[in-house]
């Protein structure tokens, strides 16, 4: 049904800090109901309270290390489902008709991968019919229903996803994120005070920007945004503010070289010390990797000087190190490598920006700007818009805050 003049059909998602407790669900509540009144037809999704799904996810651990994947999100997509009933009780406590939706009360199809699931499938229609007669539907994010039946999460920051596949599901015209920052800024804004808020950012920036680090949206929040045309914008939920939109690349006049830093702390590093320089031993690594499902990410070979052996490097994510070390340990000998060295204690720093597939020497001014503090490197990647380097964890936010001045970022 098309909506009359000005009005439009939106999706509100307000993440953990924006529902800590009865005080703010109220706040939230009667921003909700602003759009309400402005006419807008209305859904929101919200997160658990702060610090809630770390608890459910500790508890799972607690009872049992090895625990099953499907009671593992029976337990921890519990939190958001206290967080809509509240909610919902909220606004009807404004006078305002509204109902809370569980994930397969919709229901949010999923894949079955118990843990991190992906969407497959949303029915938006009755949210629809009911949205049209004035009904806010509040939606409980991060959860959805599995093809066994089962409760299955998204991941961590799920809730940002659930909120961009609504939008798609049922055609909104928006989808605001509502968080404890601005926007989306050149660098987090916690380890870096000079951050900027980027009023427009591409969403190719902002995919990588979320896949390198910057949790403010799940990166397939961005996926999804990208290729169902949702409109996104990311903005505060304390402050009255404009946020953040993500945009196409044309919508942008002024392009920065680099539009933002991020870091990751989730790496290990992990270096193979003379292996055999031959064909096939980079298969004889990565293979086992692959079939055990383990995700390889930077990868650097050494020349070998005398062309009998060489030195491989490469990035797993923290989780799997352990894992990684008893794979490669039992296979030490048909790879013909003398030892297997692990380091957990480094971080991968990335430069962002669509501007670099235009401009020269953007490579250079990072590795000036750490080699004058003196910061070694251990590996480097690189994208079309992206430059990653592996650093030691020690020197994460003095990289941040040196490579962020080096291009010209700081705030006046
Ligand atoms: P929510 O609970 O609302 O989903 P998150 O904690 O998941 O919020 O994401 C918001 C946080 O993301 C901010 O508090 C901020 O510290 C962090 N963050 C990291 N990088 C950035 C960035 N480039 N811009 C904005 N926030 C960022
Ligand atoms: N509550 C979930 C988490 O903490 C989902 C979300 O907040 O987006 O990861
Ligand atoms: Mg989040």
């Amino acid at each position: 049904m098309p909506l009359g003049e000005g009005m439009a059909r939106i999706v509100m998602k307000f993440g953990g800090t924006s529902v800590a407790d009865i005080d703010h669900l109220r706040k939230v509540a009667e921003r909700v109901a602003r759009e309400v009144e402005a006419g807008n037809e209305v859904a929101v999704v919200v997160s658990a309270m702060a610090g809630t799904t770390n608890r459910l996810i500790d508890w799972a651990g607690e009872m049992s290390v090895l625990h099953d994947a499907r009671e593992y999100d029976t337990v921890v997509s519990s939190g958001e489902q206290i967080t809509i009933g509240l909610l919902a009780m909220a606004l009807q406590q404004m006078g305002i008709s509204a109902r809370s939706w569980l994930g397969w009360q919709i229901p949010v199809q999923t894949d079955g991968i118990h843990g991190s699931a992906r969407i497959a499938d949303i029915d938006g229609a009755e949210l629809v019919r009911r949205m049209a007669e004035g009904q806010v539907a509040v939606v409980a994010g991060f959860q959805g229903l599995g093809p066994d039946n089962r409760i299955t999460t998204l991941g961590r920051g799920g809730s940002d996803t659930t909120a961009v596949a609504i939008a798609a599901a049922i055609g909104a015209d928006r989808c605001d994120i509502y968080t404890d920052v601005d926007g989306v800024f050149t660098a987090d804004p916690r380890i870096v005070t000079a951050a900027r808020k980027l009023d427009r950012i591409t969403y190719e920036e902002m995919l990588e920007m979320a896949s390198q680090g910057a949790k403010v949206l799940q990166t397939r929040s961005v996926v999804m945004a990208m290729n169902h045309r949702v409109r996104l914008q990311v903005l505060s939920s304390f402050a009255d503010t404009p946020g953040t939109l993500v945009v196409d690349e044309e919508e942008i006049v002024e392009q920065a070289v680099v539009s933002g830093i991020t870091y990751t702390s989730d790496e290990a590093k992990v270096t193979l010390l003379h292996v055999q320089d031959r064909p096939g031993v980079a298969a004889a690594v990565f293979g086992p990797l692959a079939d055990a499902n383990v995700n390889v990410d930077m990868i650097v070979q050494s020349a070998s000087p005398d062309g009998t052996q060489t030195d491989i490097t490469f990035t797993v994510s923290r989780a799997d190190l352990s894992r990684v070390e008893r794979i490669l340990g039992e296979k030490k000998a048909e790879i013909g490598c003398q030892d297997i060295i692990a380091d957990p204690d480094v971080v991968k720093v990335s430069v962002i920006g669509v501007g670099m597939r235009s401009h020269a020497g953007v490579a250079q001014r990072m590795f000036g700007a750490l080699s004058e503090k003196g910061i070694n490197i251990h590996a480097i990647s690189t994208s079309e818009i992206k430059i990653s380097v592996l650093i030691g964890a020690e020197y994460t936010e003095l990289a941040i805050r040196s490579l962020h001045s080096a291009y010209g970022l700081d705030a006046a």
